[in-house]
């Protein structure tokens, strides 16, 4: 997690005196004392909280490989990075995400922490001692698959018949958005070209890449995945040999599961937006591509939940709907925050891989999408927004879905509390209660208030985005 993007703000620089002015005072086991009488009396807090006058920090919960640990106190020796930003707190608004114990650098990666009555997101820190002499724990899901931040940025495979700018492309996007939102993972991602020998040896780092892995992958599947089209690559690669037969510049992308390995993977075709010379002769990219961060959410949304039970990460990575959200909640997060994400990379001064820099397109990338969403619902009369599925009326769940999202962070004047509050409790208490608790209102209240907004004219809708008077985007 890169966080040296953000400035250091006043009130943190604080909270760093506070830390370093703590830990020269303290008599250490005077204070152990007295805290390890407090902790019984401390109430569980989906948040970290440091208390000013003692220097010690209440870890909420905190994973350590596949084990939750929680109401751990400890010391902190350093902070190591961080915060990313810091806000006023508000109850039930932050969390429970547990904080993630990094085994190899020895870190605490903390995603928020209340100091006080301000929350910072996003610190690292190291810590100086444990007070707690027993906390509980209990094993969970794999790591990766409890919604905590992932220590590890994520690993690119990229065919080595693709041109060197397509790996380069991708992982800044990726990166930008990992950066943007948290590091999620085990996170590989698999690009695969148009060779079919390019295809044999990226198969083979595939099998290798599986053995060293070494969870549950035996090497007779790797013999199996050749005969079948060296699945899962191989679909891929077929994509990309069929778009440079037909003329027409087609791609496709994927969080593909892999829950039952304990790893998330997204493949992608060759996205041919990232290609300097393109192989179209009526067509070329610029460089610029919604696709890795609408992937990236997905990986995101479905690392909060669990590859070890029933109906979370199942085999395949498939989630039941009733803990992940149905089909327009999905993609239409992933529309949505993927046009945030490159608005922002935009924002930021990126140059694209072809040198290139270009304009922001928040609110016309938006009214692509209403247009997109509102023919799929002219052609299923009747159906509101929830009734929509990847198989009926598919354009919906991705155009209208963007919209509801939308919706959603306006009527709560909030564009973080599906990462901050709602993600990390799917889990446990499901979508349905999740969404009521985030939104104040059930599913089927939030659809017909859609329909109604679905109804008025496209002037009335767009002042629900966050842009200004001349339609630029606005945080
Ligand atoms: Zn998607």
């Amino acid at each position: 997690m890169t966080v040296s993007v953000f400035k250091l703000p006043l009130s943190m620089l604080c909270f760093r005196t506070i830390l370093t002015r703590l830990k020269s005072v303290r008599a250490a086991a005077k204070v152990k004392t007295w805290f390890l009488t407090m902790a019984i009396a401390t109430p569980v807090y989906a948040i970290d909280l440091y208390d000013e006058t003692t220097g010690q920090l209440t870890i909420a919960q905190v994973m350590v490989g596949d084990t939750k640990y929680s109401d751990v106190i400890v010391t902190i020796a350093e902070l190591v990075s961080g915060p990313s930003g810091d806000y006023p707190y508000v109850e039930g608004q932050f969390g429970p995400r547990p904080d993630t114990y990094d085994l190899k650098k020895q870190q605490l990666i903390i995603p928020a922490v209340k100091v006080g009555s301000t929350v910072f997101k996003d610190v690292v820190v190291q810590i100086a001692e444990v007070l707690s002499p027993s906390p509980l724990s209990e094993v969970v899901a794999d790591a990766g698959f409890n919604g905590e931040i992932y220590p590890d940025d994520f690993k690119l495979f990229v065919a080595d018949d693709l041109p060197d700018e397509v790996a380069r492309a991708y992982r800044e996007h990726l990166q930008f958005a990992a950066d943007l939102w948290g590091n999620f993972g085990p996170l590989e991602v698999w690009i695969m070209g148009s060779d079919s020998d390019a295809l044999t040896r990226q198969h083979e780092q595939w099998c290798q890449q599986r053995l060293s892995w070494g969870i549950g992958f035996k090497s007779i599947e790797c013999e199996r995945q050749r005969s079948n089209n060296y699945w899962p690559l191989g679909d891929y690669l077929d994509i990309a040999t069929q778009a440079l037969e037909s003329g027409r510049p087609m791609q496709n992308a994927c969080r593909c599961g892999m829950g039952q390995y304990g790893f998330h993977l997204m493949m992608a075709s060759a996205p041919w937006g990232f290609f300097k010379d393109s192989p179209f002769a009526d067509w070329s990219g610029d460089g610029f591509d919604l696709t890795p961060a609408h992937e990236y959410w997905h990986i995101l949304h479905f690392s909060h939940l669990s590859n070890k039970d029933e109906v979370g990460n199942r085999r395949g990575g498939n989630a039941d709907p009733t803990l992940s959200g149905p089909d327009w909640f999905i993609e239409g997060s992933a529309v949505y925050m993927a046009n945030v994400a490159l608005t922002k990379q935009i924002l930021s001064g990126y140059v694209s891989v072809h040198g290139k820099l270009t304009s922001e397109c928040f609110e016309c990338e938006m009214r692509a999408q209403m247009t997109r969403g509102l023919e799929a619902r002219s052609q299923n009369q009747g159906l509101k927004l929830g009734d929509f599925s990847y198989e009926v009326g598919r354009d919906a769940i991705y155009g209208l879905g963007a919209w509801g999202i939308a919706w959603l962070y306006n009527h709560v004047d909030n564009d973080r509390v599906l990462i901050d509050s709602m993600f990390p409790n799917l889990q446990t208490k499901g979508w349905d209660a999740s969404f009521q608790d985030s939104f104040g209102l059930t599913p089927n209240q939030f659809y017909d208030e859609f329909e109604k907004f679905l109804d008025l004219p496209y002037s009335e809708q767009v002042k629900i985005l966050p842009i200004d008077a001349d339609g630029k985007y606005t945080e």
